[in-house]
């Protein structure tokens, strides 16, 4: 073969990769706003991320760190003064006492929930998910070696998982079961009463760890009460790690802080994965992390208060809308609908609507929505709205999604 004649290089991604593929959501939000573009005025209630700023405060605490020179390395899972305000933040708002050593501090929720399953997961452990879920859990177990294994909530148990599914699922491979609530996608939340019964399961198979994800633990609504596993049941404590961060509650997305906290020994071994990737959390964005943990709180009251208004809002126009039923969440920022009343009918245009999937495609091309289907979160026919926008926005959404449910026939 001569230099001429050699056959091109074509880059072939890792087995693991391929096993995931490019995230459903982005896909989805990536068209819309290519739609948007090209002039088409696109509603996107696709996004998980609060549309609120940071709050100044916080703002000003990161400018401070960047002038007088936080800007080196930190210790590789945290500051000490951010594993202080973690600390703080876990006796403050759960009762919980956890050592700095105890405590994992990462670039996001995402990270420590990656760290966790790559410290622990050999290949073939199985992860319970309890469906729908958050889409990443699934890709981060499978990246890790791990076998996701969904379990169907059902609306009639207010997309919570049961005792009975939590028994049948566990198998002598499981590792953990992942429990998040409020849930993203279904904004279910689980009372310390719901907890309790999972507990005594948990209590009977001491293999199985417990992946408490509280990311929107302070958009919860009508007064309930949160609940986390380790509080409910003290004796989890020893197998349970409890993520929390800071870009729901303070609206900081793009600032990459979150933190988890558990046993030393996985503790431990997160931070050896943390070492060999990003080496420690930027230490600018834990200066703000510190004063949002440990500053003034009201702002997460107010936020949490809009929220519930819009929630309100959305639910009532989908319950209005033809075909379409929707539970009222008790917290984070997102409504999951049932559309299955609208399966089965056509579009004007004659496309036949036969799973969540083409609902969502109809919404936007015809009606310039754009929504993330339930089979995205392993759970169907539903479709979920990320009400993280502003009121004017959602109220001509829900127009538009009224009209094209009337528009069927
Ligand atoms: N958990 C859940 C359930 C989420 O919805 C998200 C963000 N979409 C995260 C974790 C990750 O949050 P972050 O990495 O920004 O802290």
């Amino acid at each position: 073969m001569t230099a001429d004649t050699v056959a091109p290089v074509v880059f072939s991604p890792a087995q693991r990769v391929r096993a995931i593929g490019v995230s459903e959501i982005l896909r989805i939000t990536d068209h819309a706003n290519a739609l948007k573009r090209a002039g088409r005025p696109v509603i996107v209630l696709g996004a998980g991320e609060p549309d609120f700023d940071t709050p100044q405060n916080v703002r000003d605490a990161a400018v401070r760190a960047i002038g007088r020179g936080d800007t080196r390395y930190t210790v590789l899972d945290g500051s000490p003064a951010m594993k202080t305000a973690v600390q703080l933040k876990f006796r403050r708002d759960n009762a919980l006492d956890f050592a700095l050593d105890e405590i994992s501090v990462s670039a996001g929720a995402k990270q420590v929930i990656f760290n966790a399953l790559m410290a622990s997961l050999d290949p073939g452990d199985e992860v319970i998910l309890p469906a729908p879920y958050w889409t990443s859990y699934a890709d981060i177990v499978q990246v890790c070696g791990g076998v996701p294994v969904p379990v169907a909530c059902t609306e009639a148990n207010g997309f919570r998982l049961d005792a009975t599914q939590l028994e049948a699922a566990i198998t002598p491979r499981t590792r953990w079961l992942f429990l998040n609530s409020p849930s993203n996608p279904s904004g279910a939340a689980y009372s310390a009463a719901q907890l309790r019964p999972l507990c005594e399961v948990l209590l009977r198979h001491p293999q199985v760890w417990v992946l408490a994800d509280d990311i929107y633990e302070h958009i919860l609504y009508d007064g309930l009460a949160f609940a986390t596993p380790v509080a409910v049941e003290p004796r989890l404590r020893e197998r349970t790690l409890t993520v929390n961060g800071v870009s729901k509650a303070y609206a900081m997305t793009g600032w990459r802080v979150g933190y988890g906290a558990g046993p030393r020994a996985l503790i431990a071994a997160m931070a050896v994965v943390q070492s060999q990737t990003t080496s420690c959390p930027s230490s600018i964005s834990q200066a703000a992390a510190i004063e949002a943990l440990t500053g003034p709180q009201d702002i997460v009251a107010q936020r949490c208060a809009d929220f519930q208004a819009r929630r309100d809002f959305v639910v009532a126009a989908l319950n209005r809308a033809p075909g379409l039923h929707c539970r009222v969440p008790e917290g984070a920022f997102y409504t999951f609908a049932s559309c299955a009343g609208v399966l089965g009918r056509r579009s004007r245009g004659g496309a036949l609507l036969h799973s969540d999937s083409d609902f969502c495609r109809y919404l936007l091309q015809d009606f310039e929505v754009a929504v993330v289907p339930g089979s995205v979160f392993g759970l169907a026919p539903y479709f979920r709205i990320s009400y993280a926008t502003s009121m004017a926005q959602l109220q001509e959404a829900c127009e538009r999604i009224a009209a094209a449910c009337a528009a069927l026939e």
